[in-house]
């Protein structure tokens, strides 16, 4: 018996956020709509113009690395990758090759190989309708985080998860905004499915590897490795051999093609730049990494921790996680619920994720905008749970303040009295209705005390319409069931 085992590594670059490019004093403003306007001698390449490192792109680089815990070079250059292409006008990109900036490291049970600073490419644009293309030289020279993995992601799910887990981390340092369909975050797929024999060898076998280009969101990246496992598992099943090569996804057709033949590194005929100075980190004020790290926000990872150790659902944490905003919300309403209310914590994280959640996403595709701000204030918001664990109020109605306050309602309290919302707490009036309800019903008592449990249900029913909703039905049904329990056989 044989087993296909798949592996996936994957090569991801991420356009930082800096003021200017990576080489020189042009503006770095991925918002930029008219082409060629941040530009300049550097990245348009005229002959006779000197590369100048940007400290800031740098820095974004050493905080990723501290980050996943990679090793910080000491010794670090840059290096020309030669290659001919009309989007890159000095025919070689400033990239790294002996020695990245990072080595190392781990991103959500990923090793990494490494993670380097290099230079974008122009950008091509293909006019539609016509034969044409033009260079648009605004993202020429843009600073690129490339970061490395090692082959050890062996499912879909697995490549998934890492890639979003590093735009967040991205995004929550403040370097790259990460977003794949505007191409700040681009994701390379390298898959290889290897057939190993049970008995004699190990998972750790790697077959022949392709290299997927072209993965413009995690949906196309997820669909593409799927396809592609799908594919060398066929091949091999009919003991065809898997092909080396670079192959594009096709959106369209759902399946990869092939694209260029790729060159090996000794084509780029990598040497350092002598245009450049090579840096010994150590030595460098701006990057000391004992300030970096003492500058680090809390991490994707830790605030999800924190909040599963609140003891919230998974999947809400991982909302608050992503969602940066309804995790701070999150935060306020539990500060001033305390932590340590953990019932309080629990109702809040379900209103937050399920109702408040809904509210959001209607006024956002009402507005078909994005909602900058929480409909509601934490202290509003804290009011209205304090309110149902004191039991003054349905969980039903509850939801119905919650609404009418994220439209402008103002105290929680104020408007649940004044909408008959409160429950009846005279437990005087309570228990005549209840007097009243069992005399009525004698033969449902019996029912009930004969083991007939659904006949309880029928007369907290009947309770809570007398009382026109105003009741707690848990409080009832106990105050019912204490009145008539079922006689024990
Ligand atoms: P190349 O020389 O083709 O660029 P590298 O060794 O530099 O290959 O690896 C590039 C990427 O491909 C890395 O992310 C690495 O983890 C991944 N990779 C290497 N070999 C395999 C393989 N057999 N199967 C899947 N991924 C692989
Ligand atoms: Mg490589």
């Amino acid at each position: 018996m044989s087993d296909y085992v798949p592996t996936i590594g994957l090569e991801i670059h991420a356009e930082l956020k800096t003021r200017t490019k990576m080489f020189c004093g042009s503006k770095n403003d991925p918002d930029e709509t008219r082409p060629n306007v941040n530009v300049c001698p550097v990245c348009l390449a005229h002959p006779g113009t000197l590369p100048v490192i940007n400290r800031e792109a740098v820095k974004h680089v050493l905080k990723v690395g501290l980050a996943v815990g990679g090793k910080i070079a000491d010794y670090t250059e840059f290096d020309r990758k030669n290659y001919f292409y009309p989007d890159l006008p000095k025919g070689y990109q400033l990239s790294q090759y002996e020695y990245p900036l990072v080595s190392g490291g781990e991103l959500g049970g990923v090793a990494l190989t490494r993670i380097h600073l290099e230079e974008d490419t122009a950008s091509s644009v293909h006019e539609e309708g016509t034969n044409t293309t033009t260079i648009d030289f605004n993202r020429s020279g843009v600073p690129l985080m490339e970061l490395v993995t090692e082959p050890v992601i062996h499912s879909v799910e697995e490549a998934g998860n890492f890639a979003r887990e590093l735009q967040l981390l991205l995004r929550y340092l403040g370097v790259s905004d990460a977003n794949m369909e505007k191409g700040e975050m681009r994701v390379e797929a390298n898959v290889s499915v290897a057939k190993i024999n049970k008995k004699q060898e190990t998972r750790n076998k790697l077959g022949t590897k392709v290299e997927i280009k072209n993965l413009n969101s995690f949906k196309a990246m997820e669909r593409a490795v799927a396809h592609e496992i799908k594919r060398q598992t066929k091949r091999l099943e009919r003991n065809e051999k898997v092909i080396q090569e670079t192959l594009g996804w096709d959106e369209g057709k759902q399946a990869t093609f092939p694209q260029r033949v790729k060159e090996g590194s000794a084509d780029y005929r990598y040497f350092p730049d002598p245009d450049l100075p090579s840096l010994m980190l150590s030595e460098i004020p701006d990057f000391a990494l004992e300030e970096l790290r003492r500058a680090m926000p809390e991490l994707p990872w830790e605030r999800r921790q924190r909040y599963i150790s609140l003891g919230i659902k998974s999947e809400d944490a991982e909302l608050y996680v992503r969602e940066r905003k309804l995790g701070a919300f999150f935060d306020e309403v539990v500060a001033l619920l305390g932590s340590g209310n953990s019932k309080g914590v629990l109702l809040a994280s379900n209103y937050i994720a399920n109702d408040l959640v809904k509210i959001i996403r209607d006024i956002e595709q009402r507005d078909s905008g994005y909602q900058s701000e929480i409909p509601i204030s934490a202290r509003n918001f804290k009011a209205i749970i304090d309110m149902q664990l004191e039991g003054k109020i349905l969980s039903r109605s509850a939801k119905n303040v919650l609404l009418a306050c994220t439209k402008g309602a103002g105290d929680p309290l104020i408007y649940a009295e004044g909408n008959s919302l409160l429950l009846n707490e005279d437990s005087g009036s309570l228990s005549a209705t209840i007097d009243q309800i069992l005399e009525r019903n004698s033969s449902v008592v019996a029912d009930y005390k004969s083991g007939k449990a659904a006949a309880l249900e029928f007369l907290v029913g009947l309770a809570m319409k007398e009382l026109r909703g105003a009741a707690d039905p848990i409080k009832l049904r106990q105050l019912l069931d204490s009145r008539i329990k079922p006689e024990k056989s």
